[in-house]
């Protein structure tokens, strides 16, 4: 028997790795498994070429746990070790400034063991004990026990083994016990090595049998040994990928489509990207590409190396050329993780654009499930812009579609507003909008249909990139306003019977913290509705845009901002203003006689101040116009008393307000009521 030391130079490794190595503990079996999968493979290559000529037989690796004897045992039957193999390869672990890395990195078990070749030592995150038991393929090499209790002395004897190969025989420490537990390493070992490429076999078989489950002769593979991206995409139907999609994530719908990813220069990099149908949680579909290294699993926290927008798409990665042992920060700056994810977004760009030149239909037809990919893109890779613009599309809320060039050919004519500015209309609620659609539609305007999670921002992403183009919401002005066009005098109120209007239907305005109402008279056309509301795009978007991305709350604390639009040109609207002209004429005529003459000394105060220089007024001068303007406003506030009073009894008025709230979804609780009953003693 040999004794001897461990090659380390820090004092003991052992404490070291179970200290650090703590938070990922379970990746020691997919450690040891690879090393069991490399071996067999080695072997495989060895007879490929003729240098072992021995019967290759059945090649798997196998998962025992024995919860007795406390131990999990991985053996193989590839190329195992002789004595001075395990010498150098197990028991030389040179390295040195051991200590500073590991302080550097003691959160980050794949960097630790990845940078010592620690492979093999990982057992020892979960082992109080190892042993190896290896028996060369070459001819006439004994088989080998190692073994080693944690402490830097191993022993190393030869014994019998019968076949070649290496078994890992590791005894689970007091506080690891768990991973004995049934299915426990079952479960890790399809998350790990799910694909590796030979046979992983964990216990056999279970069938149910006399109301209980019993075991079967067969093995329980737990992998498959070819998946799908290892083959030729020419080899493979529409169905395999399906079938692959659905066995990897069994839940999900059917995807829309996929993209093969086979690249060998100047990085190698194999996969499948799904594009699948998402609902409405962006959040809930992340994480859902798992990045492999020659078919080892190894995260599915793939960000930094596809880039954002993509990380919604599903799928497997397959890369050796990916630094996996390294920190996520220098993941993002090492040059061959960029080339990768400037390839990817090329491929997926591609696959869109040429769906969409080859078969348009069918890519309309995805349209309303792929937009949230293109729209994330848009908004989140700078250069994704110039990629998409020609696939992109503009959905009508006749459900048409149009490329942004297209789009821009179909409304130039009649959307070109006074300045200039071609202005696109959008609704976001086609139901809730139905009204101001249809009067944008009699117009002869489009309307397009926004009504994605993510149409705020890219309403103003897309601002910004057209040219001369304005995106507003269908409901954010009067039709006639929407597109101001030079041409189109209508006949206005004068202000003084136009501020009368405003006043009486002000003043019965319902008056909440959260929204607040301006009132305007406009003629809008005899056959347009009595009354509208509006709300300003800019102030709606700012809002929107507030709850979307922190540091705007100024804007998301505001009211919602609303303009209650009367039209003059309505008979209704016509028959409140002559009625309550006549109604309050008499009530209003020493008021507005006491304003008249207010006004005019006003006016004269101002006149005769406006001659001096500021230094010049005198106090008395100054105190006689502050009267002056606080008479006014009494008088005003006595003639807004007057109007409400009227309004308030006044049944059309009420009737009229609650309508235009009513079509926008706004009237509710006792206003409901009120109208109904209202409504009621109208037809009675
Ligand atoms: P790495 O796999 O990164 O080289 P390890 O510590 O996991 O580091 O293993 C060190 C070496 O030990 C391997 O390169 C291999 O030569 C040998 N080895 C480990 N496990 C086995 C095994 N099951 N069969 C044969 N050789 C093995």
């Amino acid at each position: 028997m040999k004794q001897g030391n461990i090659g380390v130079t820090t004092e003991n490794i052992f404490p070291v790795i179970k200290k650090f190595l703590y938070s990922d503990h379970e990746i020691f079996i997919r450690e040891i498994v690879s090393n069991a999968v490399d071996a067999t493979q080695k072997l495989k290559t060895l007879a490929g070429k003729g240098d072992f000529k021995g019967e290759l037989g059945e090649l798997k690796v196998t998962i025992s746990v024995d919860k007795e004897a406390k131990t999990i045992t991985v053996s193989d039957r590839g190329i195992g070790m002789t004595a001075d193999e395990i010498e150098k390869y197990i028991n030389q672990i040179a390295f040195s400034g051991a200590n500073d890395f590991l302080d550097k990195y003691k959160d980050d078990a794949n960097a630790i063991i990845g940078h010592f070749g620690l492979g093999f030592y990982s057992s020892y995150m979960v082992s109080k004990q190892v042993d190896i038991i290896t028996k060369s393929y070459q001819e006439d090499a004994p088989a080998v026990k190692w073994s080693c209790d944690g402490s830097p002395v191993f022993t190393m004897e030869e014994v019998e083994k019968a076949d070649r190969g290496t078994d890992i025989i590791m005894h689970i420490d007091d506080d690891c016990l768990e991973f004995l537990e049934s299915g426990k390493i079952e479960g890790l070992l399809r998350k790990y090595c799910h694909f590796l490429p030979i046979p992983v076999a964990c216990g056999k078989k279970t069938e149910w049998k006399d109301g209980k489950q019993v075991e079967t002769e067969e093995d329980n593979i737990i992998n498959s040994v070819e998946p799908l991206w290892t083959k030729k995409p020419s080899e493979l139907k529409d169905e395999d990928y399906k079938d692959f999609y659905r066995h990897l994530f069994p839940m999900a719908d059917e995807p829309l489509f996929w993209i093969h990813l086979n690249v060998d220069y100047p990085f190698n990099l194999t996969g499948v990207l799904y594009f699948p149908k998402i609902k409405n949680n962006i959040e809930m579909q992340r994480n859902k590409i798992q990045l492999y290294c020659n078919q080892v699993f190894v995260t599915d926290a793939v960000e930094g190396i596809v880039p954002e927008f993509l990380t919604l798409l599903h799928g497997v990665i397959d890369s050796p050329d990916i630094p996996l042992n390294v920190s996520r920060s220098y993941l993002q700056s090492d040059a061959n993780v960029k080339k990768i994810s400037s390839y990817i977004t090329k491929k997926v760009s591609d696959k869109l654009a040429s769906i969409f030149k080859n078969e348009r239909a069918d890519f309309e037809m995805k349209w309303d499930d792929i937009k949230i990919f293109i729209h994330y893109g848009l908004l989140s890779e700078q250069d994704y812009y110039d990629k998409a613009k020609n696939y992109f599309l503009f959905k009508d809320t006749d459900g048409k579609y149009f490329t942004l060039e297209e789009y821009n050919t179909l409304v130039k004519e009649n959307q070109t507003n006074k300045d200039g500015q071609v202005v696109y209309l959008y609704a976001n609620d086609p139901e809730a909008q139905y009204t101001y659609i249809q009067a944008a539609k009699d117009k002869g305007y489009n309307v397009l249909l926004m009504d994605g999670q993510l149409d705020t921002p890219l309403v103003g992403m897309l601002e910004q990139k057209l040219e001369k183009t304005t995106i507003t919401r269908v409901d954010s002005d009067t039709v006639d306003r929407l597109i101001r066009k030079e041409d189109e005098q209508k006949e206005k109120l004068d202000e003084e019977r136009s501020s009368k209007l405003s006043a009486i239907f002000n003043s019965q305005m319902p008056r909440t913290d959260k929204t607040d109402f301006h009132v305007e008279a406009q003629p809008m056309g005899e056959e347009q509705l009595p009354v509208m509301i509006t709300q300003s795009e800019y102030m709606r978007r700012m809002k929107e845009m507030s709850r979307l991305q922190p540091g705007m709350s100024f804007y998301g604390e505001m009211p919602d901002m609303y303009t209650l639009v009367l039209n003059t040109d309505s008979p209704l609207i016509k028959q409140v203003l002559t009625h309550s002209e006549e109604q309050t004429a008499e009530a209003l005529k020493p008021i507005e006689a006491e304003l008249r003459g207010l006004n005019a000394r006003q006016a004269v105060l101002r006149q005769e101040q406006d001659k001096k220089k500021p230094e010049e007024i005198t106090q008395e001068e100054k105190d006689d116009l502050k009267k002056c303007s606080d008479d006014i406003q009494e008088q005003n506030r006595k003639k807004d008393d007057v109007l409400a009073q009227y309004a308030k009894s006044n049944d059309r008025v009420h009737q009229l307000i609650d309508l235009a709230l009513l079509q926008n979804g706004m009237l509710k609780g006792e206003s409901l009521t009120r109208f109904v009953k209202r409504s009621i003693d109208l037809i009675k």
